[in-house]
């Protein structure tokens, strides 16, 4: 990072906004038209250091559902509580090359890595708690622990994921019955349908960034949230499965271990550096943030952020 003070993290941020606004193609989601409370050209980008220096450029003040970024959460709450070991044993961690909702499963019956649906109900079949309730606000605790802000599960969200959940529900029985899920079926996806729909802002979401950035520890709270070994782990998955079926194109081009979201949510994370967050609800074909891309794309270039340039 060249300069590190906000003014200047601003200026560079609305300066990477203002090209990505040029962006029109792709559209919304459908079927979150009606709870995402803002138009199709909504645009925010924030930025966290490790050392808790914040800024935010465009709508500042927009919320959004996590949808599935919160399977990049989840995993590390995961491991943090439960240790790689037997997180391992219930889901891996190879990009799976298909669409987000593909059954991609290895041999011995565990969806391949944590970021596509089938390992995303794992790992939330994994979270500490008797009952989806219970699970749920495990999860939002150590969510707004990671955001250094109190969060809460939109249930307009909730009710539109559960009008359409027949394939997670396919996906949920699938795994039951290849007998590695370790709560039932239902229960896992109506808790992993809450955890897709706790809402943030731009800058909560770059905080959760910056905290996996600095290695665990919430650069605003001061508070450990994970341990290192655990944020390593999770920003390797964002690395290499983050982007749905474009995580290899990702990788080439920006560099960033990242999640992205079907509401246009968009969660970075530079090791070391700092978490950067963008929100635009523009999608490409594979679910991607077209307009979140773009800012992507510029700043990692403006700050040379890729994690593997040589330096
Ligand atoms: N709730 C969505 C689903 O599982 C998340 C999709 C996404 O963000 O890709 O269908």
């Amino acid at each position: 990072l060249p300069e590190v003070d906000a003014d200047h993290l601003r200026s560079d941020l609305e300066e990477a906004l203002e090209a990505a606004r040029s962006e029109r193609d792709g559209e919304p989601s459908d079927y979150l038209e009606d709870v995402q409370h803002h138009g199709v050209d909504g645009l925010a980008a924030a930025v966290c250091t490790t050392d808790g220096e914040v800024a935010v450029a465009g709508d500042a003040d927009a919320r959004f559902a996590l949808q599935s970024v919160s399977k990049a959460l989840t995993y590390a709450v995961v491991l943090e509580e439960v240790g790689l070991d037997e997180t391992l044993e219930h889901v891996g961690v190879e990009p799976s090359g298909e669409a987000f909702n593909h059954l991609s499963l290895h041999d011995d019956g565990r969806p391949y890595n944590p970021l596509i649906n089938a390992g995303a109900i794992m790992a939330h079949a994994l979270v500490p708690g008797d009952d989806p309730e219970a699970r749920v606000r495990f999860l939002l605790e150590r969510y707004s622990a990671l955001a250094g802000e109190e969060l809460e599960v939109d249930q307009d969200v909730v009710d539109a994921e559960q009008e359409r959940a027949d394939r997670n529900l396919g996906l949920a029985h699938l795994l039951a019955d290849g007998g590695r899920l370790p709560i039932p079926a239902r229960e896992a996806v109506e808790g992993y349908l809450a955890q897709c729909s706790v809402t943030v802002g731009a800058e909560q979401l770059a905080v959760m960034g910056a905290t996996l950035a600095a290695g665990g520890v919430n650069p605003r709270t001061g508070e450990r949230v994970l341990r290192e070994d655990v944020a390593q782990q999770a920003m390797s998955v964002m690395l290499t499965c983050g982007m749905y079926n474009a995580s290899g194109q990702w990788v080439a081009e920006v560099g960033i271990p990242a999640k992205s979201g079907v509401s246009g949510a968009l969660l970075g994370a530079v090791p070391g550096a700092l978490g950067i967050a963008t929100w635009s609800p523009r999608l490409d074909e594979r679910g991607n943030s077209l307009r979140g891309i773009a800012v992507f794309e510029d700043l990692t270039r403006r700050w040379d952020l890729h994690v593997l340039q040589h330096h």
